[in-house]
């Protein structure tokens, strides 16, 4: 935020004001004397008057810089009134003594007025946006500061872009530049009298709404016109580029009277919306307690992988017919320090919005493999360990050679790891995702398909994907027995899954007649509290053991 005025700058100003007072007065008691006795030597009174104007310039340099609308104003005032006394002198005494000093103070008046208009040109370049003309964050603040201190009332919108990323990546700086600015004039052509816009840094807008005005309206009517095409003109071609926009609006209405804490809570909201599939939402209490929620997970992970809080449970997965043993999905776990827990779905979930989720699944992916190496060798290496990998992880170029170095350092049998993926890996970065699935069942890496019949593929897609097992999400399963468009949608997933080579399971199932069903749809594999919950390290081995005396 740009700093009002400081006390220290206040201070010079006065001092220096008192300064070129004193001069002034200095200079009229001299003015009556030829010249002046210094500890025995006799001063010329022009000397003197030339040394006290000097020091009053100085005094004015010093203020103008320290602020230049004060202190123009200031020295303006000081040098017109001493120019005004000269020239008065020159008339009434009808000599021209004092002239050069007269000309001397116009020279310092026009030094200063160039100076002020160089540091007014700078301050304006600080807080404008070169690319949009829009005032930037740093005047955004201030203003808002400005605003809430003389009681203006209205709402504060925080606009955000998506898509412009891609458009940078893929057709180039420059587009992404043209975009930005459709769209800086689109906001400027709603916003027009009833507000301001001010372009903050990246994909960021800030809107001020004044009271009186339908901010809701108004935020609908941004997100539309800003998500119009925007047409782009090629070397010899015209295309059709998107973005679109999400918002966050927090009113200041007389509740928030701390302007910092009023654009947090805008961008608290922006974030909401982010987040969910609203486009846009206004501040209040319960996103509020969410977001400090997130933000104290995200606390407790780092801590977690710090200090060890992390562990896995395995839960088993088995045949439909004759509930031979499968394998294990590796399921982490968090217990802090106090003795409770953060369930996996809630951090997981804050994890994948930052890069924490790259970190968890290292560590998954390590601890797994070393618990399980054990357990294979003595099982013959027959059983499947099925480990869950962000779409994030999946997506990050050399994510399969530096994957395959882990395993080999740990000496863990390849043919048995298995790798879940959501539908979404696909959709995010399918090129870099299949490259590295591709590198990885070269060496007999398995892949599955996590939360399968949730979304985000395509048919087309979806008969292509390099995997060799579908899950099911228990969503599709919970309600299998009760709703007939259900089972018939798991029936076509299972016969789907077998189309594509594939083997099906389906996780969640909870109880005898969901497992007769499914078998009855021919589903291979099932994995669910019914035969067993996610176990710690030491069951898994007396199951393993169990299961080899069958
Ligand atoms: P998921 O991969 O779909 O894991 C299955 C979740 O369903 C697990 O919850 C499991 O305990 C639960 N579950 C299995 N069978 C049943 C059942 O019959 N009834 C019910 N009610 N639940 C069942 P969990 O362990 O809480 O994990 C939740 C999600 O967190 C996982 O969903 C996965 O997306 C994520 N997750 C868990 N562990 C990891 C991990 O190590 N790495 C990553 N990246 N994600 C993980
Ligand atoms: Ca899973
Ligand atoms: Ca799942």
């Amino acid at each position: 935020m740009r700093p009002k005025i400081s006390k220290a700058s206040k201070i010079s100003i006065v001092i220096c004001t008192a300064i070129c007072v004193a001069i002034s007065i200095a200079s009229a008691f001299f003015a009556r004397q030829s010249s002046y006795d210094f500890g025995g030597f006799s001063v010329p009174v022009s000397a003197v008057n030339g040394t006290l104007q000097a020091i009053s310039f100085l005094s004015c340099l010093i203020m103008v810089i320290v602020d230049y609308k004060v202190g123009t104003i200031v020295s303006f005032c000081v040098l017109g009134v001493s120019i005004i006394g000269s020239l008065r002198t020159i008339l009434v005494t009808k000599d021209l003594g004092s002239l050069p000093g007269t000309i001397n103070s116009f020279m310092y008046v026009a030094t200063l007025a160039i100076i002020a208009s160089q540091l007014r040109k700078s301050k304006i370049a600080e807080v404008t946006d070169k690319l949009t003309g829009q005032i930037n964050r740093y005047g955004f603040e201030t203003i808002i500061h400005r605003k809430i201190r003389s009681f203006e009332k209205g709402s504060i919108v925080f606009l955000h872009l998506q898509g412009l990323t891609d458009i940078n990546t893929n057709l180039g700086r420059n587009s992404g530049d043209f975009v930005l600015k459709t769209i800086s004039s689109r906001i400027d052509s709603v916003i027009g009298g009833i507000g301001e816009a001010y372009k903050l840094e990246g994909s960021e807008f800030a809107i001020f709404v004044r009271e009186g005005n339908d901010c809701e309206a108004i935020v609908k009517k941004l997100i539309s016109d800003i998500e119009e095409k925007i047409v782009m003109h090629g070397e010899d071609t015209t295309f059709n580029v998107y973005v679109t926009c999400k918002a966050g609006i927090a009113d200041c209405i007389s509740k928030y009277v701390n302007p910092d804490a009023l654009m947090k809570n805008a961008d608290i909201a922006m974030n909401h919306a982010l987040r969910s599939d609203v486009k846009y939402c206004f501040f209040n209490e319960k996103i509020k307690k969410l977001a400090e929620r997130e933000h104290d997970v995200e606390g407790y992970i780092k801590d977690a992988l710090e200090n060890k809080y992390f562990y896995l449970v395995y839960q088993p997965q088995f045949r439909l017919n004759g509930k031979k043993l499968r394998g294990f999905e590796a399921l982490i776990r968090m217990k802090l320090p106090d003795g409770s827990f953060v369930s996996p779905s809630e951090f997981i979930a804050v994890a994948e919005r930052s890069d924490l989720i790259l970190k968890i699944d290292c560590f998954v992916l390590r601890r797994a493999m070393e618990e399980f190496k054990d357990i294979l060798e003595k099982y013959d290496n027959k059983l499947i360990l099925s480990i869950n990998i962000s779409a994030k992880d999946i997506a990050l170029p050399g994510f399969a050679d530096s994957l395959i170095h882990v395993i080999e350092s740990i000496g863990f049998p390849k043919h048995c790891l298995e790798l879940e993926i959501t539908e979404y890996s696909f959709a995010k970065s399918s090129e870099t995702t299949i490259l590295n699935i591709n590198t990885l069942r070269e060496h007999d890496i398995m892949f599955a398909i996590d939360d399968f019949g949730t979304g985000y593929t395509s048919l087309a897609q979806l008969l292509n994907l390099p995997v060799n097992l579908l899950k099911i999400d228990k969503s599709l399963i919970d309600n299998i027995c009760s709703n007939e468009a259900n089972r018939d949608f798991v029936n076509a997933v299972i016969y789907m899954g077998h189309l594509m080579k594939c083997e099906v399971i389906s996780e969640g199932v909870e109880d005898e007649k969901q497992l007769a069903l499914l078998r009855e749809l021919g589903c291979d594999f099932v994995q669910g509290y019914v035969w067993s919950k996610p176990i710690d390290y030491t069951s898994v081995f007396e199951m393993c053991r169990d299961y080899a005396n069958v």
